[in-house]
């Protein structure tokens, strides 16, 4: 008895302890809970989104400062789909993400999981009312489709993501001929109006045989020719300029490079034609971002770094 008595309060005493150190204990993880929860909200890594509001045509830039204690690069995801980050310098992660002519206007999720942090920004798109033009095109024209093949390889292409940037400014325009049909026009073919159909590239109506130009730097990533099914786009090159950006050039009577060529800014790549479908001689100019067409004519007016 006497033992228990001499125990009891000693008992009572180390409860007491147990009960001040989870109170502590509580105290302190629910403080640090609050400061992780308050650091996800100022985030701490730094995100520059350019456009901040973005019309259709744009390519937005979402740019992610690097942390020097990180190693794994942030996720990206861009209407709850994963896109390809891409480093862009010692400082910089970087993706590029399309918003084509297609799309409605709204508000996009973009959401960064950076270092166990979550960041999401909501990007909001305005609209953009394009032109309706009319166009007239025989039959046997207007009714061919892209062959299995054609499709394949030119849906290949334009999903080129390599991890190596290749162009450096501003684009230059591949032609030198009269602009003729803008990007995202809608078009009535004989009468009768797509309402899925926009136009997806910059059409030029330079003559037959007058040069087309590389707008930059880039590898050749597909050569299509009329002869071997190439029956909608006719002879044309695709060109990747690295981080997930392709351009095309369609409609050729002459290509002048092949498959895995490097070219150069301003470099020689083909002639002007009417291959595939084509109302009469023309270039088609179209850039993609991701595999989605975009306005080609912003790629000439401001660097997109
Ligand atoms: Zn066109």
């Amino acid at each position: 008895m006497k033992n228990i008595k001499v125990l009891k309060p000693s008992l009572k005493k180390s409860h007491l302890s147990i009960v001040k150190s989870l109170i502590f204990f509580i105290f302190l993880t629910s403080n640090l809970f609050l400061c992780c929860f308050a650091q996800d909200n100022i985030t701490p890594f730094e995100i520059v989104v350019k456009p901040e509001v973005a019309s259709l045509g744009d390519t937005v830039s979402v740019k992610i400062r690097k942390l020097p204690t990180e190693k794994n690069p942030p996720r990206i995801f861009f209407e709850k789909t994963k896109v390809p980050v891409f480093s862009l310098s010692e400082t910089w992660y970087r993706t590029l993400l399309p918003i084509s002519a297609g799309v409605k206007a709204g508000t996009y999720p973009i959401e960064i999981f950076y270092k166990g942090h979550t960041k999401k920004i909501d990007l909001t798109v305005k609209d953009t009312k394009y032109p309706l033009q009319d166009l007239t095109l025989p039959k046997t024209v207007s009714e061919l489709k892209a062959s299995k093949v054609e499709k394949a390889l030119v849906a290949k292409a334009l999903n080129t993501y390599s991890n190596e940037k290749f162009w450096r400014e501003k684009f230059i325009l591949p032609s030198s001929g009269p602009l003729s049909t803008a990007y995202g026009v809608k078009r009535r073919v004989n009468g009768v109006i797509n309402p899925d159909y926009f136009h997806k590239g910059l059409d030029f109506a330079a003559a037959s045989g007058s040069s087309i130009k590389a707008p930059e730097n880039g590898r050749v990533v597909l050569v299509g020719l009329a002869s071997k099914g190439f029956v909608v786009n006719g002879n044309c090159i695709f060109i990747d300029h690295g981080h997930g950006v392709v351009s095309g050039y369609l409609h050729l009577s002459s290509v002048l490079v092949k498959d895995g060529d490097f070219v150069k800014k301003g470099q020689l790549i083909g002639k002007v034609g009417s291959t595939g479908i084509a109302s009469g001689p023309h270039l088609h100019w179209g850039v993609y971002v991701l595999g989605k067409t975009v306005e080609p004519l912003l790629w000439t007016k401001t660097i997109i770094d």
